[in-house]
C-alpha cells in the first residue's frame, strides 16, 4: 500500500509567496530573490511531506500564479497580444507569466490580462487559456522538468503533476469562431508527449495527469477524445506509469471510459463520491492491474478525517484487490485548505475543543500516513493511539454542547411552506410598496458599500489592536456614515445606503456575530495569484444572539427622511464562502443561517427600515458540477433565501443583489426567489443579460447595473441613459431601477461621487423620456 499527495498549498504557511510576489511587482525585490523564495517554499513542502512518510510527493504543484497559466506557458499558448512584448522586450518567462495574469501597462505597452474564472466549484480562480482557430503549440517552458530535477537534487523522486491535455483544452476558450477547442488535441498532444518523454528520461517513476473535467457532463465526442488521447500517450510511452486523477465529483457517466483508459493508477475522490468505490469494484477491474488511489482525506474542508469510515473503504478495496493495488491519498490537491493547524495558537480565537475537530494540510498529510499504518495492520502503537483519539474527537463532536443547539434544530424542523413565502404575491405587494415608499419611476440606489478607504481600514486595525477605544472607533464610523448620507441626499439619490464602513467583509462581519462560527488566525487559502482568503469556519448550529446591523442602519435612517436600505448577506453566500461543517447536509446549515438572517430582517423592519437588501452573489457558484444535481441544490438554496426574506409585511421591500453573468439556465429559480427588486451586474454585457429576464417575462423589479465598478473610469450620463434605453426596450419602465453593477468599496471617493452624480442625472433624463 502506497501513499501519495495530489498537491500541497503553495502560498507558504506565512503567506511567503503572496508577500514576495507583491514585493516583486512593486520593484522591492529582484526576480532572483523571488525565485529563491519559490524554491524555499517548494523545498519546505517536499521535505514536510517526505518526512511525514508520503511515498510519492508531488512536484509542479507549485506555481507563481496559477497551474493552468503554467500549462499555457508550457505548451506555448501565449496569446498574440503578448508577442511584441515577448520578442521586443525579451521578457523573462516569469514576467511574461505575470503579464498574462495581470496585464502589462508599462514602457508604452497597454496589454490586457487574460480572463480569470473559478476552478470548478472552488473559490480558487484560474487563468483561462485562449485559443485561436490556427492555434499552434510548442514546448515553450521547462518548469515541470526543472521542478522535477530540483526535487531530485534534494534526494526526492517526486511525482510530476500536470493538468491533463483534455481538461486543459476544455477549460480554455475559443477566441474566434469556426472551430471547437477540443479539435486542437492533435496539435497539443505531441507537446505533452515530449514533456512526458523528457520526464521519463529524467527518471520520473510516476506522472500524475489531472483530468478534473471527467467530473463534468461530457459529450460522447469528448469522451472519445479522452480515450484516444490516453491510448496515444500509452502507445508513445509504453513504460511510463501514469496516475489519472479527477476530483470534486463522481466520474458518473464517464466511468466506463475512465475504467478503460490504459493508466496504472486511477484516483477516486471518495469524499465527494464515496459510492463510486463499489461501482468500480463491481465493474470487475479485479482482473486488470489498475491500482486505485483512494482519496479519503478531504482536500476541500478543514475537518479531521473520520478514520473508521476511511478504514472501512480502504479495507473494502484491499479485500478485493489486495494491498498492492490500493493507494491512500487526499481527495484532491490540498491547495484548497490552509497550511498548518499548529499555527493556530490563540486559544481565545480557536478554542482547544473546536481545534481538536480540525485538520489543515499538514495534518491531512499525517492522516494519510496514519491511515496507511492502520490499514496495513502494522503493529504501530502511535497509530493505534491516533485512532483512539480520532474516535474520541468524533464522539465529542457528535455530542458537544458547543455544536448542538436543540432550539435551533427544533426551529428548523418546524419550518413550513408558509415561512418560505411572503404574505401576498408580488402583484399585491407591489401596490402596497408603491404607496408606502413613494418612489419615482427609475428609482436610483447603490448596491451597499462605499469606498473602504485606507483611512477607514486603518481605524478598524487600530481598534482591533486597542489603539482606538470602542467609543472612538464608533464615532469615526458614525461620522463617515453621516457624511455619506448627507452626500447621497445632496445628489438626490432615492434609496440611500449607510455605506458598510463598519464591515471588514460581507461574510466575516456576520460570521463574527453569529453563534456556530469560528475564525482562524492563519487559515489562509489561495483565491487567485497573490490573493488569499481566510474563510470562516461554521462548526455548529447557527443562531443569532443579538441584532447585527440594526444599530448602524437605524443610525443612518435617523439622519434622513429619505429611505435607507438595510444591507445583509444572504444565507447561501455566507455558506458558500465559509468552511462548512460536514456532520449534516449543507442545506441544513444553510437553513439555520437563513433563520438568523430572517430574524435580522424582521428586526430591521421593526426598527422602521422599509427597504432591505439580502445579497446573494454566490448562489450561482454554488451550483453542483453535474447538471443532474442542479435542481436539488436550487430547491434548497432558493428556499433558504425565501425563508430569510419572508418574515416581513407586504409593504416592506426586499431587494437582492447578484453580480455574475448568465441567468439563462436558472432564470426560473431566480424568479422563484421572489425578491421585490433584484440588482444585477449588467453594464459590461451591454444589458444583454436582461434578455433572459425579458424572455421569461420576469414579473418583479430589476436594477440592471449601468456602470462597471471595477474601473475608476467615470461613465457619462449619456452612456447610462443609452444603456437604460436598451433595458427599457426589453423590460417595462415601471419595473426598472437605476444602480451601479456592484458595491463601491474598492473605489475611491472622487470617481464614486462623480459617477453617482451622473447616474442620478441619467435617471432624471429617463423620467422625462417616458
Ligand atoms: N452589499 C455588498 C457591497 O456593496 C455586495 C457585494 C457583492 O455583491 N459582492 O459591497
Ligand atoms: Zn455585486
Amino acid at each position: 500500500m502506497q501513499t501519495h499527495n495530489l498537491g500541497y498549498p503553495r502560498i507558504g504557511s506565512q503567506r511567503e509567496l503572496k508577500k514576495a510576489s507583491e514585493q516583486y511587482w512593486s520593484g522591492k525585490i529582484t526576480a532572483q530573490q523571488l525565485m529563491q523564495i519559490g524554491h524555499a517554499i517548494r523545498l519546505q513542502n517536499w521535505l514536510l511531506q517526505k518526512e511525514a512518510g508520503i511515498e510519492l510527493v508531488p512536484c509542479n504543484d507549485f506555481s507563481f500564479y496559477d497551474q493552468v497559466l503554467d500549462t499555457s506557458l508550457m505548451v506555448g499558448a501565449v496569446p498574440a497580444r503578448y508577442h511584441d512584448l515577448m520578442h521586443d522586450k525579451q521578457l523573462p518567462h516569469i514576467d511574461l507569466l505575470f503579464a498574462m495574469a495581470r496585464g502589462y501597462q508599462k514602457d508604452g505597452y497597454d496589454i490586457t490580462a487574460m480572463e480569470m474564472t473559478k476552478w470548478f466549484d472552488t473559490n480558487y480562480h484560474y487563468i483561462v487559456p485562449e485559443f485561436t482557430a490556427n492555434q499552434q503549440f510548442t514546448l515553450f517552458n521547462n518548469k515541470v522538468l526543472n521542478e522535477f530535477n530540483e526535487a531530485k537534487r534534494n534526494n526526492i523522486n517526486a511525482k510530476p503533476v500536470l493538468l491533463g491535455p483534455v481538461s486543459y483544452l476544455l477549460l480554455g476558450k475559443e477566441k474566434e469562431t469556426g472551430f471547437n477547442r477540443i479539435e486542437l488535441i492533435s496539435k497539443l498532444l505531441p507537446v505533452y508527449i515530449e514533456v512526458l518523454t523528457r520526464l521519463e528520461a529524467s527518471g520520473a517513476c510516476y506522472v500524475q495527469l489531472d483530468e478534473p473535467c471527467l467530473s463534468l457532463n461530457l459529450t460522447d465526442a469528448e469522451r472519445k477524445v479522452v480515450a484516444r488521447t490516453y491510448q496515444e500517450i500509452r502507445n508513445k510511452l509504453p513504460q511510463l506509469r501514469l496516475i489519472l486523477a479527477s476530483y470534486f465529483e463522481c466520474y458518473g457517466e464517464n466511468l466506463t471510459t475512465v475504467l478503460n483508459l490504459p493508466v496504472q493508477v486511477l484516483h477516486l475522490d471518495l469524499v465527494r463520491c464515496p459510492s463510486q468505490l463499489e461501482d468500480i469494484l463491481a465493474a470487475n477491474i479485479t482482473h486488470s492491474h489498475t491500482i486505485l488511489s483512494l482519496g479519503v482525506v478531504d482536500g476541500r474542508n478543514i475537518w479531521k478525517n473520520d478514520f473508521e469510515a476511511s478504514l472501512a473503504l480502504i479495507s473494502k478495496a484491499v479485500g478485493q484487490l489486495g494491498a498492492g493495488r490500493v493507494w491512500i491519498a487526499p481527495s484532491c490537491s490540498l491547495l484548497h485548505v490552509p497550511c498548518d493547524l499548529a499555527l493556530e495558537t490563540n486559544e481565545q480565537v480557536l478554542t482547544p475543543e473546536i481545534k481538536q475537530w480540525m485538520a489543515f494540510a499538514k495534518q491531512k498529510i499525517e492522516e494519510v500516513i496514519t491511515l496507511k499504518q492502520l490499514a496495513s495492520g502494522e503493529n504501530n502503537e502511535a497509530a493505534a493511539a491516533q485512532l483512539k483519539e480520532n474516535i474520541q474527537a468524533k464522539k465529542n463532536r457528535h455530542t458537544s454542547a458547543l455544536i448542538h443547539n436543540m432550539a435551533v434544530k427544533q426551529r428548523v424542523a418546524a419550518i413550513t411552506d408558509k415561512d418560505a413565502a411572503r404574505n401576498s404575491a408580488f402583484s399585491s405587494r407591489k401596490v402596497k410598496q408603491h404607496e408606502a415608499l413613494r418612489l419615482p419611476l427609475f428609482p436610483t440606489t447603490t448596491i451597499g458599500s462605499f469606498p473602504q478607504t485606507a483611512e477607514v481600514r486603518s481605524w478598524r486595525a487600530k481598534w482591533k489592536k486597542g489603539d482606538l477605544t470602542q467609543a472612538q472607533y464608533d464615532e469615526l464610523i458614525a461620522n463617515e456614515t453621516e457624511a455619506s448620507i448627507r452626500w447621497q441626499e445632496a445628489i438626490d439619490m432615492d434609496v440611500l445606503v449607510h455605506g458598510e464602513f463598519e464591515r471588514n467583509d460581507m461574510v466575516e462581519y456576520f460570521g463574527e456575530q453569529l453563534n456556530g462560527f469560528v475564525f482562524s488566525q492563519n487559515g489562509w487559502v489561495q483565491s487567485y495569484g497573490s490573493r488569499c482568503v481566510k474563510p470562516p469556519v461554521i462548526y455548529g448550529d447557527v443562531n443569532r444572539p443579538a441584532p447585527m446591523t440594526v444599530r448602524w442602519t437605524s443610525f443612518a435612517q435617523s439622519l434622513t427622511p429619505k429611505l435607507v436600505k438595510g444591507m445583509l448577506t444572504g444565507p447561501v453566500t455566507i455558506l458558500q464562502w465559509s468552511f462548512v461543517r460536514n456532520d449534516q447536509p449543507r442545506s441544513e446549515t444553510c437553513t439555520q443561517i437563513a433563520l438568523a438572517i430572517r430574524d435580522e430582517v424582521t428586526d430591521l423592519e421593526k426598527a422602521g427600515i422599509q427597504v432591505i437588501q439580502i445579497d446573494e452573489p454566490a448562489i450561482r457558484e454554488g451550483l453542483p458540477l453535474r447538471k443532474e444535481n442542479w435542481e436539488a441544490y436550487l430547491q434548497w438554496a432558493v428556499r433558504a433565501f425565501r425563508i430569510s426574506a419572508s418574515g416581513v409585511e407586504d409593504a416592506t421591500q426586499i431587494h437582492t443583489h447578484m453580480c455574475y453573468s448568465e441567468f439563462n439556465d436558472i432564470i426560473s429559480h431566480i424568479a422563484g426567489m421572489d425578491a421585490d427588486v433584484i440588482t444585477i451586474e449588467c453594464s459590461r454585457s451591454q444589458m444583454e443579460l436582461l434578455d433572459a429576464f425579458a424572455e421569461f417575462k420576469y414579473p418583479n423589479e430589476i436594477g440592471p447595473g449601468v456602470y462597471d465598478i471595477h474601473s475608476p473610469r467615470v461613465p457619462s450620463k449619456k452612456e447610462m441613459v443609452d444603456l437604460m434605453d436598451k433595458a427599457r426596450a426589453v423590460i417595462p419602465a415601471e419595473q426598472l431601477w437605476v444602480n451601479p453593477d456592484c458595491g463601491l468599496k474598492t473605489r475611491g471617493w472622487p470617481e464614486t461621487k462623480a459617477a453617482l452624480h451622473e447616474m442620478v442625472q441619467a435617471a432624471r433624463e429617463l423620467r422625462k423620456l417616458v
